[in-house]
């Protein structure tokens, strides 16, 4: 018989973030496709009692609890040691977290303590005859597994967005506290502060409805003969702004700026996508000005329905891969597109 536990994080203010609630909708499916299975909840932060709350409307037999001021911060010594303590307490088989960057730290280090196995990156959990399997893409994301385990615990973390968030209601849940005695040497790393971009600046939103991907082609010498740059950063921008879209780019573009050759200054590697970037996930996406080949813009695999806006009608990526393909000049279609929006 198995005892699921679903490992959370709370948020700066007490709450559950998105990623956790799809987690725990994954591990509330597992739970109900596995008879006779348990259902534990296991929550980290300086007070979990409102995070416990929010979601006490789940199928959930248990919550337990390590609280404290020690525990606000993401920190691997006093992570580690709570989630150990949590899944000890809970007598955990199938350890399922949201693949945060806290979580991602800490996991195959807990797996380690507790003899058991992790895997990573996964995108589905499912069951069936009583054996658990999970999905997950190798060979950035070329190839898809399928895979199961019998070594418990199996420490499994789900990456965000893969999942419909679980919607339970709230309610008032008795959160059991799991002591954690610290020693000192847990505690010498100490989280000074955040540095973030201003919220207007940051312009990857995972959340998004859409994903807008820009190429070099936004930098590239146009009909006139010239450069365009400014005006290329002007419409994204008002883009981004009017659609509070995510933005992604291709590595060529980003690379430019290593080459010393105009680019646009709000991207960074992290805007990157693909084969060395980033694999987002959105309902839509957009991309722009962009040729990219299809190893390399496998993020858009997980991008449900695709768009692109390109001069080159023989590009062979984006008559494969868009559904829709507008040949067209991007400065064009964008600064109309923009007026619409504006308009609206
Ligand atoms: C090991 C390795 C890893 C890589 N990893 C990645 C990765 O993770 N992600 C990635 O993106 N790439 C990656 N690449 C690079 C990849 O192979 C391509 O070179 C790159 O994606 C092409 O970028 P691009 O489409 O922006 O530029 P280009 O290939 O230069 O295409 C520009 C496009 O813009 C169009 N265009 C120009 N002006 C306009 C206009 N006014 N309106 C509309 N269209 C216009 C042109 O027709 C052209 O199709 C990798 C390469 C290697 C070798």
């Amino acid at each position: 018989m198995e005892t699921i536990l679903l490992l959370a994080h709370t948020e700066a203010d007490g709450t559950l973030a998105k990623s956790a609630r799809e987690a725990l909708h994954a591990a509330a499916t597992l739970h109900q496709s596995l008879a006779g299975s348990k259902l534990v909840v296991g929550l980290v932060g300086e007070d979990v009692q409102a995070a416990a709350n929010s979601i006490a409307a789940s199928p959930v037999t248990k919550y337990l609890g390590v609280a404290g001021p020690e525990f606000t911060q993401s920190r691997y010594a006093t992570d580690a040691a709570a989630a150990e303590a949590i899944c000890r307490s809970a007598q955990a088989t199938v350890v399922l977290a949201p693949a945060t960057a806290r979580w991602n730290r800490v996991v195959a280090g807990v797996a380690q303590r507790l003899g058991g196995r992790v895997d990573t990156h996964v995108t589905d959990v499912g069951a069936a005859d009583g054996k658990i399997s999970v999905h997950r893409w190798y060979y950035r994301q070329r190839m898809e597994g399928n895979l199961t385990r019998t070594q418990r615990p199996w420490f499994i973390a789900v990456d965000p967005g893969t999942q419909s968030a679980c919607e339970c209601e709230p309610g008032t849940a008795t959160v059991e506290i799991v002591a954690v005695p610290l020693p000192e040497s847990c505690q010498r790393t100490t989280v000074l502060g955040v540095r973030a971009p201003a919220a207007d600046a940051q312009t990857i939103r995972p959340d998004a409805q859409l994903l807008f991907v820009t190429g070099a082609g936004w930098t590239k010498k146009q009909a006139d003969g010239q450069t365009h740059v400014p005006e290329a950063e002007q419409l994204i921008l008002g883009f981004l702004n009017a659609t509070r879209a995510s933005l992604g780019s291709s590595k060529s573009l980003v690379d430019l700026g290593g080459e010393g050759q105009a680019v646009l200054p709000f991207l960074s590697h992290l805007n990157q996508i693909g084969q060395t970037g980033s694999t987002p996930r959105h309902a839509k996406g957009l991309s722009t000005c962009c040729h990219g080949e299809e190893p390399h813009t496998v993020g858009w695999r997980f991008i449900n329905e695709r768009r692109a806006i390109s001069l080159d009608p023989n590009c062979g990526w984006a008559r494969g891969k868009a559904d829709v393909l507008y040949v067209g000049d991007a400065f064009k279609v964008m600064t109309k597109v923009n007026e619409i929006l504006t308009a609206k």
